[in-house]
């Protein structure tokens, strides 16, 4: 039965962003104006504004006086007025360090805004039962007090504390699996326990299954593997694991489960499960959750290699890529949720912030010792981005940032109304280079999938991966080091064609160059022992990341992951990709 309650919510939402989309570029320049009016007075503004009088200005006015006074900046411009603040912190995962960031109850709002307007947007395709739940693998970080009584944590840890993510469960009438116990612990191994045990106890009810980003279904997931029989027993005796410790999540899952025990859907689950064992978990969602709709989450960026996993445990369950944001602002939202997550863009969301747009153009064979891999124009207005062209995303948002460059390379795909749609192509940094080489996160994707194709027609799966430039050595020409985990068994000889397909599948013209004159050597591949990208996430996590926001470094040359990876090499291949060719 579909709520009526529910639609009403829903028209209302997507009226009022059929509105704000018709009118994107007069809604951009009237947010700027209130931004701008709302912090007039702060000491960052202050600096360059001068002696103009903003609060008398009219919002076009003030819209070219801003763009041509504020320069862009980075996040370095504002770290030392947020040291002074009230802090959020980054998943730090893309940028490889922890960024503070403001948090505001109007953040809290606008993640309300996005998600019930997601919501909505979906519920036209896939509808839902009203009542029904989410199995939603989701986790807050640990939160501490700044010297001046402050709360610092990650942006989902402040949302899934606030009233709104309260707001959401009421207004698109369906309920997480898990109390607030569960996902506030801190502690991801046991949260992930209970989300398990929770959303298998409720498994009839379960509506969709969603985290924030993909990885973290693939891991619960990969959880569920290992521990099904422990947590069909706690289902059937209506008990909770010695591995939960914590006593509010203890208290927290047994008020649900303690007077239910259910020893008829504890012996339904491991006959199913026993199943899915035999044919290496494939289908595990409809098997486990048949009434689930779809699987909501962000699969895109630096999350599609996990694509093929969930495939394989969704096994034509529709996968539904999640909305496009950063801690600093939420930017779009999919507004083709029937679309497949390689195929997703994000309608902007002209409300949220102030956006900008740099024009980027790739260097066509360019030598130069640049470590860029784009050249750019001026910045440009919402309402004048084109088709086809590339952007770094600008931001100006109500938490105090200014012409903030996010670091993301987006292309404009067309339009919703008069809002661009986005799609996201990868982090600006320039992750692999040694010299005149230039690859993104993008282009090591591309590469790494060439190779675990030739690993999978030995019937062997990558798990993750993660890559090096080792320049450590200046006798030595430096060379890319690329670090595997697998699962399943190998022999050594495909694994040295993988690492030979890999090497050879960079279409960077400065790595072909190179890797002929012999400027860089030839590339490594390292295989990891199992359980080794599971470390470097309980490092994150131990440094006091949440799970929820957790991204894989596709590169990295933090002396402690690096200490992990090579501690947890057990084989290493050279490529032969160049061996022939001649000076
Ligand atoms: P965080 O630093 O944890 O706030 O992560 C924000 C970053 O995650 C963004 O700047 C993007 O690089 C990436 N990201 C967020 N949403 C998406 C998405 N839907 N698709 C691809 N990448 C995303």
């Amino acid at each position: 039965m579909e709520s009526s309650n529910v639609n009403i919510e829903c028209d209302n939402i997507l009226t009022w962003f059929e509105d704000v989309s018709k009118n994107a570029s007069s809604v951009q320049t009237q947010i700027l104006c209130k931004i701008l009016k709302q912090n007039n007075e702060v000491e960052y503004l202050k600096k360059w504004f001068g002696s103009y009088n903003v609060q008398d200005m009219d919002a076009c006015a003030l819209e070219s006086l801003f763009t041509s006074v504020v320069p862009l900046a980075s996040h370095a411009d504002f770290d030392p007025f947020i040291q002074r603040i009230a802090l959020s912190l980054s998943s730090g995962t893309t940028e490889g360090r922890q960024k503070f960031v403001a948090f505001t109850r109007h953040s809290a709002q606008t993640t309300l805004q996005i998600f019930t307007l997601a919501a909505a947007t979906r519920s036209k395709i896939y509808p839902t039962k009203e009542g029904g739940r989410i199995l939603e693998f989701i986790y807050s970080s640990n939160q501490y007090k700044t010297k001046g009584g402050l709360t610092v944590g990650t942006a989902t840890t402040h949302y899934y504390a606030s009233e709104e993510f309260k707001i959401k469960q009421e207004k698109t009438k369906l309920f997480n699996c898990s109390p607030y116990q569960v996902i506030s612990s801190g502690d991801y191994k046991q949260t992930t326990y209970c989300h398990l045990l929770l959303g298998l106890f409720f498994s009839n009810e379960v509506e969709f299954i969603s985290s924030a980003f993909v990885y973290g279904i693939v891991q619960a997931f990969c959880t569920l593997e290992e521990l099904w029989r422990e947590i069909c027993n706690d289902i059937r005796y209506g008990t909770l694991s010695s591995k939960i410790k914590l006593p509010k999540m203890r208290e927290g899952v047994l008020s649900i489960i303690s007077s239910n025990s259910n020893p008829f859907l504890a012996s339904k689950l491991e006959a199913t499960c026993k199943e899915l064992e035999l044919v290496d978990w494939f289908g595990l969602v409809p098997k486990l959750w048949p009434n689930a709709k779809y699987i909501y989450s962000i699969m895109t960026g630096s999350m599609l290699p996990y694509l093929k996993k969930v495939r394989h445990y969704a096994k034509g369950v529709p996968l539904v890529s999640g909305d496009y944001g950063s801690t600093e602002s939420w930017i779009g939202v999919n507004v083709d949720p029937i679309l497949p997550p390689e195929n997703v863009t994000f309608a902007v969301v002209p409300t949220f912030s102030y956006f900008e747009f740099i024009p980027l153009y790739r260097h066509k064979q360019d030598f130069s010792f640049v470590h860029d891999d784009f050249m750019e124009d001026k910045p440009i207005p919402l309402s004048k981005v084109q088709i086809g062209q590339e952007y770094e995303i600008v931001l100006t948002t109500f938490t105090g940032l200014y012409r903030y460059r996010l670091g993301d390379v987006v292309e404009v795909t067309g339009f919703h109304n008069g809002t661009p749609k986005l799609n996201f192509i990868c982090r600006r940094k320039l992750i692999l280079t040694i010299n005149v080489d230039k690859n993104t996160e993008k282009d090591l994707q591309i590469v790494v999938e060439k190779g675990s194709q030739v690993l999978n027609k030995a019937k062997t799966e990558l798990v993750d991966f993660t890559s090096y430039a080792n320049m450590s050595n200046s006798n030595q020409p430096g060379f890319y080091v690329i670090f595997w985990e697998i699962k399943g068994e190998a022999e050594d000889k495909v694994l040295e064609a993988c690492c030979t397909e890999i090497d050879a599948a960079f279409v960077d013209h400065g790595y072909v160059v190179s890797r002929k004159t012999n400027s860089i050597g030839p590339l490594k591949l390292c295989i990891v022992e199992k359980g080794t990208f599971k470390k470097i996430l309980d490092h994150f996590v131990a440094n006091g990341g949440a799970l929820g926001q957790f991204k894989t470094p596709r590169c990295t040359n933090n002396p402690m992951l690096l200490e992990i990876l090579n501690a947890c090499t057990i084989k290493t291949f050279c490529s032969n990709a160049y061996d022939s060719t001649q000076p």
